[in-house]
C-alpha cells in the first residue's frame, strides 16, 4: 500500500514573516492524516521552515539543486548544503526548471544522481507540454525524460525516489488533467517502472501535478495510480493546502 504525499511548492513566494504565517496556519490545521505532508519553500528560507515545522509530521524539501557535490559554481546549491539545513526531498525536473532554465533531460540526470548522493529523496517531475500532447507525443516525452533518470541512475535508485507527473499545461494555468487523463500518464510511468523492476514500480508514488484545488483534489487522488499530488498556488493559503490534504486522507 503506498502512503499518499501531499506536496506544497512554494516556488519563488515567501518571506520570513509569510512563511512563518503560512506554516502556522498548516500547522493549526493539521490533523491527524494518513498522507504524508511536505513543503518546498525557496532555498533561502529552508532552515526556518525546517525549524518551524519542528516536532510535527511535515517533511521540508528544496525546488532545486546543483548537479555538482561543491566548487565554483557562484549561485548554486550543493544537496549536501540543502541537507545540512535539515530539509529531506528535492524537486529535480521542475517544469519551470526544463523549460524556464533550459534544463535539458541529461541535467536532470545529473541532479536526481547529486540528490541521492547527499542522503536526499529525489521529486523527479516529468510532463509534456501542450504542443507535445496535441500531437500525440506525450508517451514518448514522459518515457524520454524517465528513461534519461533510469539509464543514468539504474532502475534501482528509484526505489528511494518519487514521480511527480505534470503537464507542463496545466501548471499555474488553471487548467488540470482529468483524471483519467492522469490516471493514463501515471500507469504508463508505473508500467515503464514495470519492466525493471515489478517490486520497486508497485512501491514507486507518483503525484500529479498542475492546478490541484481543494475542489478538484478529491476525484484526482482518487484514481488508484495517483498517490497525491504536488501542489503550486494551492499550497501558499493554508485552508486550501489543508483542504487538498483532507482531500488524500
Ligand atoms: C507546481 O508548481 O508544481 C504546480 C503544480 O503549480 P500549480 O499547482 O500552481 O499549477
Amino acid at each position: 500500500m503506498r502512503r499518499k504525499l501531499v506536496a506544497g511548492n512554494w516556488k519563488m513566494f515567501g518571506s520570513v514573516a509569510r512563511n512563518a504565517s503560512l506554516v502556522r496556519g498548516l500547522l493549526d490545521g493539521l490533523t491527524d492524516t494518513p498522507a504524508e505532508v511536505a513543503v518546498f519553500p525557496p532555498a533561502l528560507y529552508l532552515q526556518q521552515v525546517v525549524g518551524l515545522v519542528a516536532g510535527r509530521p511535515v517533511l521540508v524539501g528544496a525546488q532545486d539543486l546543483s548537479p555538482f557535490a561543491e566548487g565554483a559554481y557562484t549561485g548554486d546549491i550543493a544537496g549536501g548544503m540543502i541537507k545540512d539545513a535539515g530539509a529531506r526531498l528535492v524537486l529535480v525536473g521542475h517544469s519551470e526548471r526544463r523549460h524556464g532554465h533550459g534544463e535539458s533531460d541529461a541535467l536532470v540526470a545529473e541532479k536526481f544522481c547529486a540528490a541521492q548522493a547527499a542522503g536526499l529523496t529525489p521529486v523527479l517531475c516529468l510532463g509534456e507540454t501542450l504542443a507535445e500532447r496535441d500531437a500525440d507525443q506525450t508517451e514518448q516525452v514522459l518515457g524520454r525524460q524517465f528513461d534519461a533518470v533510469l539509464n543514468r541512475a539504474g532502475a534501482a535508485a528509484m526505489a528511494d525516489a518519487v514521480l511527480a507527473y505534470e503537464p507542463v499545461w496545466a501548471i499555474g494555468t488553471g487548467r488540470t488533467a482529468s483524471p483519467e487523463q492522469a490516471e493514463e500518464a501515471h500507469l504508463f510511468l508505473r508500467s515503464r517502472m514495470a519492466s525493471h523492476d515489478a517490486m520497486i514500480a508497485s512501491s514507486l508514488r507518483i503525484l500529479y501535478g498542475g492546478s490541484v484545488k481543494a475542489s478538484n483534489a478529491e476525484a484526482i487522488f482518487a484514481k488508484p495510480n495517483v498517490d497525491g499530488g504536488l501542489i503550486g498556488g494551492a499550497s501558499l493559503v493554508s485552508g486550501d493546502f489543508l483542504a487538498i490534504i483532507a482531500a488524500a486522507s
